[in-house]
């Protein structure tokens, strides 16, 4: 399975935006976005601003929300198909199909830090859904789903101090969790308002129905 695997701040710094992709050091200091806020690469800090065009718009937005949630274009584009092809708003269903992502609640639950370190929790099998291991970060969640954290109490611990830094990352009511025992229940399908990011979702779909 393709992942991006270079340095993850660059993404943010070609976005001009936050995408929190590193975890804890997305709220210090530290962040390389507060020092440099310019494009990454050589001639990053002297290029001048363009005014983008529509399609510049539309292709950042597609390119901040597969980068949000660790999504390669071609996984992207399928998402999108089957947004497509359903009843509902297809921008709606698109960012539901993203949320629903098990890596994407793992990180939610505050066990991981980001994204990233959800998935690998998720690869590395410490995670249980209606009781059976699931190892699979793409595996979409569905209403009245248990998952659960498995995993021996050494390795726990140091999820505990996860929980405990991101404790002020507030849990989405889609999801009833229990912190003390690493487990959550899915109340509901996660909405638009659900999602604390600014996503533009409307140009996403302008772009790929062209
Ligand atoms: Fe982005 Fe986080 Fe890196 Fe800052 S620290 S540039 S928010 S990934």
């Amino acid at each position: 399975m393709a992942r991006y695997t270079q340095a993850v701040c660059r993404l943010c710094r070609r976005q001009q935006d936050k995408l929190f992709l590193k975890g804890t050091k997305c709220t210090t200091d530290k962040c390389p976005l507060s020092k440099r806020n310019y494009a990454p690469g050589q001639h990053g800090p002297t290029k001048t601003r363009i005014k983008l065009s529509n399609y510049g718009v539309q292709l950042r937005e597609k390119q901040k929300v597969k980068r949000i949630y660790g999504v390669m274009e071609k996984q992207f584009r399928r998402y999108f198909a089957i947004a497509s092809k359903s009843k509902g708003v297809t921008g709606k269903v698109l960012l539901q199909l993203l949320e629903r992502r098990l890596d994407n609640v793992i990180f939610r639950m505050g066990v991981g830090l980001s994204r990233a370190e959800s998935r690998q929790l998720v690869r590395h099998n410490f995670v249980a859904v209606n009781g059976r291991r699931v190892n699979i970060p793409s595996f979409s969640i569905k209403t009245g789903d248990a998952i659960e954290i498995r995993a021996k109490e050494k390795s726990k611990k140091g999820l505990r101090e996860n929980l405990d830094i991101s404790k002020d990352r507030t849990v989405p009511t889609w999801l009833e969790f229990n912190s003390a025992e690493m487990k959550a229940k899915v109340l509901r399908l996660p909405e638009k308002t659900d999602i604390q990011q600014t996503i533009e979702e409307q140009l996403i779909v302008e772009l790929y129905s062209k």
